[in-house]
């Protein structure tokens, strides 16, 4: 069995009274390509917040490549982070890329994918930029390094996204819904991008709404219903035979 790069264990999070996560548990092992599929308000970007710490959980444990996130409670009863090492350390091995692209719009392209690597990381500037000459190559938009993001299309600003992202190598990528704000003829190019990332081997957390992307290129699928865990397993296998009724709802009214 491969070692695991991220392990999520009975995560809870409420928002007041609101319990948005209700012991929700995710295995990644190394190389895995784990589609996340659920309704709007199940919970899934409040889940990718607590993996990077962008949120707390309440309860429950995230081991990021082995290294478990400690936790310290507060008088105020919630936990929060004890190290801010800890948390930059983790911050920096997961690779976010959200639905709204947010490149810094008053840099290039290029600036925006070596700007983590020169200044988190220390990269020297010239091995930077040819690291990033070498990501942009890849996700197909090398000849955009000294644009502006809002001179590039929605699809190629998620590439530039992408490649920032990996610009950090980072151990797991994750992606909230990356092709939900584009428009439809500009999803396939960015598909193509996270398909080849996958085939790479790269362990990757993504919340879509694109089914054909789940079952092809997943190896796992999570169905998030009301911040509970309602199916999950192998694609071909969920999509074709789903067990849960909720589920089989989903798949016939959403898409
Ligand atoms: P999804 O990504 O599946 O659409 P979210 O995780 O964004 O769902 O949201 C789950 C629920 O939590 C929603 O009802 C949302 O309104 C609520 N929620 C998310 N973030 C906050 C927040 N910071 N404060 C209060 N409620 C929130
Ligand atoms: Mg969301």
């Amino acid at each position: 069995m491969a070692e695991t790069a991220l392990v999520v264990e009975d995560l809870h999070k409420r928002f007041g009274d609101l319990e948005v996560l209700k012991g929700v548990s995710v295995t990644a092992h190394v190389g895995d390509v784990i589609a996340m599929i659920g309704s709007s308000g199940s919970g899934k970007s409040t889940l990718l917040r607590c993996i990077n710490l962008l949120e707390t959980p309440d309860s429950g444990k995230v081991i990021v490549n082995g290294e478990l996130i400690r936790m310290k409670p507060t008088r105020g009863g919630h936990a929060v982070p004890e190290d801010s090492k800890q948390v930059d350390r983790i911050r920096s091995s997961l690779g976010m890329v959200f639905q709204s692209f947010n490149l810094w719009s008053h840099m290039t392209i290029l600036e925006n994918v070596i700007e983590a690597p020169v200044h988190v990381l220390k990269v020297p500037k010239k091995e930077a930029i040819e690291r990033a000459e070498k990501l942009l190559a890849k996700v197909g938009i090398a000849d955009k390094r000294n644009h502006y993001p809002s001179h590039l299309s929605g699809g190629q600003q998620q590439r530039a996204a992408i490649a920032r992202a990996l610009a950090m190598e980072p151990k797991v990528m994750l992606f909230d819904e990356p092709t939900s704000a584009l428009d439809p003829e500009l999803v396939g190019e960015v598909l193509r991008v996270m398909r080849q990332l996958a085939e790479e081997g790269r362990t990757m957390l993504v919340v879509t709404h694109e089914m054909g992307f789940a079952r092809e290129v997943a190896n796992n699928v999570i169905f998030l219903h009301q911040g509970r865990i309602e199916e999950e397993g192998d694609p071909k296998a969920v999509f074709a035979n789903p067990k849960s009724d909720r589920l089989r709802q989903f798949l016939t009214t959403a898409h």
